[in-house]
């Protein structure tokens, strides 16, 4: 899928295929600017790299992610870090397979 992201200033996007490069706690070079999604090309620790996963659970699982994190510096007024990572989450999808 083609990522809409032309729009984005200020923030280097990865060179292939245009996406948003994050840290394990979702944020981008910008620290307090979060991505998650199909746009967040995350570390993923299994690969040792990082990669995209377009799928719908795994945004919601990084959505989560990325508020905990900006709630808690928030809460502490900007001065901890983020505190939950991408290491732990399993990315699983389902998908339509036939008339299933
Ligand atoms: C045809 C198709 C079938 C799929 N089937 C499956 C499946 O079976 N199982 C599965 O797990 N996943 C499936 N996916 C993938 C899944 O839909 C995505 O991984 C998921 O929706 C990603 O969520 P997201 O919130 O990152 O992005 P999106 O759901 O794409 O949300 C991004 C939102 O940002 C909005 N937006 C874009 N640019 C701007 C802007 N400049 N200003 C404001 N808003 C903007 C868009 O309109 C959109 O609403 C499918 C995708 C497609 C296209």
């Amino acid at each position: 899928m083609e990522l809409n992201t032309s729009f984005i200033e200020n923030i280097r996007l990865n060179e292939s295929d245009n996406s948003i490069e994050v840290n394990k706690y979702l944020q981008t070079e910008i620290n307090d600017i979060y991505a998650a999604g199909d746009v967040a090309n995350f570390p993923y620790a299994p690969m040792g790299e990082s990669t995209r996963i377009e799928h719908w659970r795994l945004a919601a699982q990084q959505g989560r992610i990325g508020a905990i994190n900006m709630l808690h510096k928030y809460h502490n007024k900007g001065k901890s870090r983020s505190v939950v990572t991408v290491d732990n989450i399993v990315p699983f999808f389902s998908s339509g397979l036939y008339d299933l």
